[in-house]
């Protein structure tokens, strides 16, 4: 439920998980960011080897589809787990680095590209 949730009830759910299990004694940044990868490449294995069609139709598949969604919560879970352990709040975070890549990638330089102009220095420490 996208619409509904927040990332605040979903820290709070995977908070819960962690603290009854006692797990936060092993969510170090070091092993989360491992995990976070982790997930990520189990995200990545489900469309090694395959092409662009054969990824978008591994989506139409209700068996694929449910084990890809299974990976993405993995990597988000791990994300909210990082950011329970380290205190960042990720809506800031979010927010901050999508108002720097308002700067980095305008509209009207980057619309509809994957290349354009290298940004300026200037626009790389933004
Ligand atoms: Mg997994």
């Amino acid at each position: 439920m996208d619409q509904t949730s927040t990332i605040g009830e979903l820290r709070h759910a995977v908070h819960d998980f962690v603290a009854a299990r006692d797990w936060y004694r092993f969510h170090t940044p070091k092993n989360l960011a491992m995990s976070i990868a982790i997930e990520s490449a189990e995200l990545m294995e489900h469309f090694q080897w395959l092409s662009v069609e054969e990824s978008a139709a591994l989506l139409q598949n209700d068996e694929s589809r449910a084990a890809i969604a299974d990976e993405l919560a993995d990597v988000l879970i791990y994300t909210l787990s990082f950011a329970n352990s380290t205190g960042i709040d990720l809506s800031r975070a979010i927010t901050h680095k999508l108002n720097r890549n308002q700067t980095r990638f305008p509209v009207e330089k980057a619309r509809g590209k994957v290349r354009f102009d290298p940004p300026t220095p200037e626009e790389k420490r933004a």
